[in-house]
């Protein structure tokens, strides 16, 4: 780096020679070298001032002075305190001791996510955890709710804060399924990168842990690490589509999570869901949007933000692309096609949820209202059982929502009904017929 910080000074000797001595002691001698970075020697300016006059009106002629004394094709560039803040997120500090991108997206922050009665107890936490990282608060930090409901932005907000207070901290935001592939490398002996990549963490994002469900190996190395992350106070966040008790993951990495701060992000409201949209459109620079076009928006993409964003993005390109304002009549017309899809799939999925209770009602010669009632016996507790256990596996249904199609059930005995058929199918080849016949009708 020596190399460069010598060229930056022989650029500087020459603009005192050609500049009044003024412009140059006000532009120039206060401008320090800061780094040198995919071609660019960085120059730290004294303010945003000298950045700006130095960018409009000298750069031309600071690059030329460059070229004199250096053949390389590089440029330099000035920069204020505030810049390198902004723009250091994205590859971790040199000073510190990994080098591995930290894979955080910097749009993602506190400040762009519009806070309501369904994520406000998490946002707090959220803070809370970025303003003291380190296990102080709560190890981990566990973050459910629903796919599209902010949980990712609400991780990679806390990232981002953390390293704009302190840039040398190690931070890695990683997907659970992508954990899972470093895994195996680990396992075919590229162990280095391995353990550069998450020894020298000092917070640990790790998004949508559920997939680890598919293997125990993951599960028992994810442990290794959570240990030894906790043990040295390093915060480790963790994103799921469900409260930690209902995943299918060794018992002792649920209760270490249990044990942590759990919070859930619910379905945003109407109001919620208007200050969302109105957040975008500031965001995307549309003006004056009418009310009422948030409202229809809002009122019809309900359950997932990123549906919700999406359909306002479309309704945007559509109005530019027939050179119509935003209004009314053009978004419905704009949104048919989303929002009809949208309906056909949820008639679909309750038609087919009804389904499956018939069905299995059907095969044991009971009514389907026998399936959802408070009734014991035996042969009924097994039918309603299998009900459960096939809106799960093949629906993928939450154990909350399957309790709901059963009068309302706890989801605790919906998970007890689940396992007791994935036991007993283990052993039971008449079970087993029973359930595979059930499924042919499906
Ligand atoms: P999840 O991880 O829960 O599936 P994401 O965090 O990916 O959801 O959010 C989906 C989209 O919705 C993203 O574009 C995100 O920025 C946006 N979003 C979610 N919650 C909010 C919020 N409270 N304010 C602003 N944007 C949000
Ligand atoms: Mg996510």
């Amino acid at each position: 780096m020596e190399k460069y910080m010598d060229l930056w000074n022989k650029v500087l000797d020459q603009a005192e020679n050609e500049y009044e001595t003024q412009v140059f002691t006000e532009l120039f001698s206060d401008c320090i070298y800061n780094s040198f970075k995919n071609g660019y020697i960085y120059i730290l300016a004294p303010n945003e001032f000298a950045k700006s006059r130095i960018m409009k009106l000298y750069i031309k002629k600071i690059d030329q002075f460059l070229e004199n004394v250096c053949d390389e094709n590089i440029k330099i560039k000035f920069v204020t305190e505030a810049d390198i803040k902004k723009e250091e997120p994205v590859v971790v500090k040199s000073t510190s001791k990994s080098t591995y991108s930290n894979n955080l997206s910097q749009n993602l922050t506190f400040d762009n996510f519009v806070v309501g009665e369904s994520n406000n107890f998490a946002f707090r936490m959220a803070m809370k955890i970025a303003d003291q990282p380190g296990g102080f608060i709560a190890n981990p930090f566990y973050i459910f709710g629903s796919v599209g409901l902010g949980k990712t932005h609400l991780m990679h907000a806390v990232g981002n804060y953390i390293l704009d207070v302190d840039l040398t901290k190690n931070i890695l935001y990683i997907k659970a399924d992508r954990f899972i592939e470093d895994y195996s490398k680990f396992c075919k002996g590229e162990f280095k990168e391995y353990e550069e990549k998450y020894r020298t963490l000092d917070v640990l994002l790790i998004d949508d842990i559920q997939v680890l469900e598919i293997g125990k190996k993951s599960q028992l190395e994810f442990f290794k690490f959570f240990d030894i992350l906790c043990s040295e106070q390093k915060q480790i966040i963790i994103t799921s589509d469900r409260p930690a008790h209902e995943l299918k993951l060794m018992e002792r990495l649920t209760s270490r999570f249990t044990a942590g701060l759990t919070v859930d992000i619910k379905t945003p409201n109407l109001e919620h869901r208007k200050s969302i949209l109105k957040r975008k459109t500031q965001e995307l620079s549309v003006e004056d949007i009418d009310d009422e076009v948030l409202h229809y928006i809002a009122s019809n993409f309900t359950s997932n933000i990123r549906e919700l964003e999406g359909a306002f993005v479309r309704v945007k390109h559509y109005c530019e692309a027939f050179n119509s304002p935003i209004t009314l009549e053009i978004t419905k017309e704009a949104l048919t096609g989303l929002i009809n899809n949208q309906k056909i799939n949820e008639q679909h999925n309750e038609k087919n949820f009804v389904k499956v209770q018939d069905i299995v009602a059907d095969f044991y010669n009971l009514t389907v209202a026998d399936l959802i009632s408070p009734k014991r016996q035996a042969n009924i507790v097994l039918a309603r059982h299998i009900a459960m256990y096939i809106l799960k596996t093949n629906y993928g249904l939450s154990y909350k929502k399957i309790g709901s199609l059963f009068s309302g059930r706890d989801h605790s005995t919906v998970i007890s009904g689940c396992e007791r058929i994935e036991n007993e199918l283990k052993l039971s080849g008449d079970l087993q017929m029973a359930v595979s016949t059930i499924m042919k009708k499906l």
